[in-house]
């Protein structure tokens, strides 16, 4: 990893006519940061812990049809049927 971003800066130097010493001062330490230490395979299974999938509990049946619906949202399969009712009802002369 260090030798890829030495060879990087290099190139880059060499393309600015820059020697290389003088650009790895002007860049700030924070872009060659690396980890002070390995995270341990306990560690990263408790930082895990809270990203698993929950279940859902805004799923309730309709009153109506008792089809499963979103809490405070209309039926879609309500709303099918009050649009094909009204369809049939506008296509009447
Ligand atoms: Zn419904």
């Amino acid at each position: 990893m260090s030798a890829l971003v030495s060879s990087l800066l290099g190139n880059f130097a060499a393309r600015l006519s820059i020697p290389s010493a003088s650009l790895r001062d002007l860049i700030p330490s924070i872009v060659l940061a690396v980890p002070k230490s390995r995270t341990t395979h306990g560690k990263k299974r408790m930082r895990m812990s809270n990203k698993g999938l929950k279940n859902r509990e805004d799923i309730v049946p309709c009153p109506a049809c008792k089809a499963p619906k979103l809490l405070h949202h209309a039926c879609p399969a309500c709303l099918a049927k009050i649009d094909k009712n009204r369809a049939e009802v506008l296509s009447k002369p």
